[in-house]
């Protein structure tokens, strides 16, 4: 069994899908075993993306992360963290296969929807951030 971090974003919470996210997760074989519904200050979405804090990107996604409530999971399964990232897709939506949450909802390359941990170790610090007491 292996664990992931899954946040549903702020542009994902405004659309409306939670429940469809949450839908493609579990029939994909991946159990939710923890989530709430934050809403992150400018600080803490600087905390959680400290690794992206050289890339030019980095204060327009902090904005965007702390633009409105975020949904946060963790999903645990078989190969949850590359199972996860194939059911997201790619980082562009556009990009991304057919099929996958952020080619059927995302906007663009910084609104994509959805986040997912990439490795064992941003799993483990990702989980950590959100759910300290999960392990
Ligand atoms: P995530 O970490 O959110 O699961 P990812 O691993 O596919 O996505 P990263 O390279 O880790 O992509 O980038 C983190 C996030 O930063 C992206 O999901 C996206 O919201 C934003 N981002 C990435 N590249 C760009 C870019 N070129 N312009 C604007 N925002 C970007
Ligand atoms: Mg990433």
């Amino acid at each position: 069994m292996e664990r992931t971090l899954s946040i549903i974003k702020p542009d994902g919470v405004a659309k409306g899908i939670i429940g469809e996210i949450i839908k493609r997760f579990e029939n994909d074989g991946l159990r939710i075993s923890a989530i709430k519904m934050v809403y992150l200050t400018k600080k803490e979405a600087e905390g959680f993306y400290i690794v992206h804090k050289e890339r030019p990107f980095y204060n327009s996604l902090t904005d965007f992360m702390s633009s409105g409530p975020i949904v946060v999971m963790v999903l645990e399964g078989n190969d949850a963290i590359r199972k996860n990232r194939e059911i997201m897709g790619a980082t562009n939506p556009k990009d991304a296969d057919t099929g996958t949450i952020r080619r059927d909802f995302g906007t663009n390359v910084e609104k994509n929807t959805v986040h997912g941990s990439d490795s064992l170790e941003s799993a483990a610090f990702e989980i950590d951030y959100f759910f300290k007491s999960l392990h």
